[in-house]
């Protein structure tokens, strides 16, 4: 397939070239169309900077020192066939949309094929209200969700009003069963403790041809997983893995003992006697607007020479 699409493409170059018809076109227009991961977001729920912080953290925003970052999302783009799924419709989606159609082949105001959402916390769900008749007026978009959140999504205005409407079509996930999206890109749902309020919470395996990319953005210390944190790197390519806070004393006036998110740093200490291949996997992500590692390069530094990495919006992995 891949020889007959470069062979076409070769060809037409070539009839080009030799007419002489052509306008230059950007380089996006010429290469070849790929599929890969995208990342769409880094941060935690709330974005960085966060609404009214005023504390040193955000204004290094306001102060121009660094960028805005949006809520944690991952994005798979099939090029060819123009078509993309989300992992997560953050309240951000409108920029990340636009991130799709300005920075890939997808054509612009395509809608997502799917949308698999992990829990009903805000920054993982909320940006389905811009499919809904006052924005988008969208058509039976797959979302694919666990039993408590759909019935969640169901059950709750807004969201019943996108069900009930058929902007979007709720789709079950079975916990640990993978589901076929198409030839060679399957999704796995698994569930990981979470403070579950309205749903319960679950990470996703995604398999996209040979690879394999864990994505945990948000779960409880690595302990209270039933799970191995370890093993599960060791069967994956990719790990984008829950990096809401670095350490402690981040949050002033808090016991951060008590904060249910596994620290950058524990993270880093639990997984050190790792290979240096397996440590190179790791990403972090979903950034608190606190987390240095938004704005402090020393942090940064910190994570790289551990070899770890860190999540960066934009960044793709071709599959
Ligand atoms: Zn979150
Ligand atoms: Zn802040
Ligand atoms: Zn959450």
């Amino acid at each position: 397939m891949m020889k007959f699409q470069w062979f076409v493409g070769f060809g037409v170059l070539l009839l080009l070239t030799l007419f002489g018809a052509c306008q230059p076109k950007p380089a996006s227009d010429t290469a070849e169309p790929t599929r890969f991961l995208m990342v769409l977001g880094v941060a935690q729920d709330a974005g960085y900077p966060q609404t009214a912080c005023a504390k040193a953290c955000c204004q290094h925003y306001w102060d121009q020192e660094t960028t805005a970052k949006y809520p944690a999302c991952l994005a798979l783009v099939d090029e060819a066939r123009d078509v993309f799924w989300l992992f997560e419709a953050s309240p951000d989606i409108k920029f990340q949309l636009e991130k799709i159609y300005d920075q890939t082949r997808i054509t612009p105001g395509k809608m997502p094929a799917g949308i698999f959402l992990t829990h009903a916390h805000i920054g993982h769900y909320a940006g389905l209200m811009h499919f809904g008749r006052e924005v988008i007026g969208a058509d039976s978009i797959p979302v694919y969700v666990m039993p408590r959140m759909e019935t969640f999504l169901r059950s709750n205005g807004p969201w019943s009003q996108l069900v009930d409407l058929g902007n979007i079509k709720l789709v079950s996930l079975t916990a640990d069963s993978i589901f076929w999206l198409e030839n060679q890109i399957g999704v796995r749902a698994f569930e990981v403790p979470h403070r579950d309020e309205f749903s319960e919470t679950v990470g996703f395996d995604i398999k996209a041809s040979d690879l394999n990319f864990l994505f945990i953005p948000d779960i409880d210390k690595w302990e209270k997983w039933d799970r191995d944190i370890r093993e599960e790197i060791k069967a994956v390519d990719y790990a984008f893995v829950d990096a809401t806070f670095f350490d402690n004393g981040e949050l002033p006036n808090r016991d951060m003992s008590e904060i249910p998110h596994p620290f950058v740093v524990e993270t880093i200490s639990l997984l050190d006697t790792m290979e240096s291949v397996e440590k190179s996997k790791v990403y972090f992500m979903h950034f608190n607007h606190t987390n240095p590692l938004l704005f402090d390069e020393s942090a940064r530094k910190r994570v790289w020479e551990q070899g770890f990495n860190i999540a960066r919006e934009g960044a793709r992995i071709e599959f």
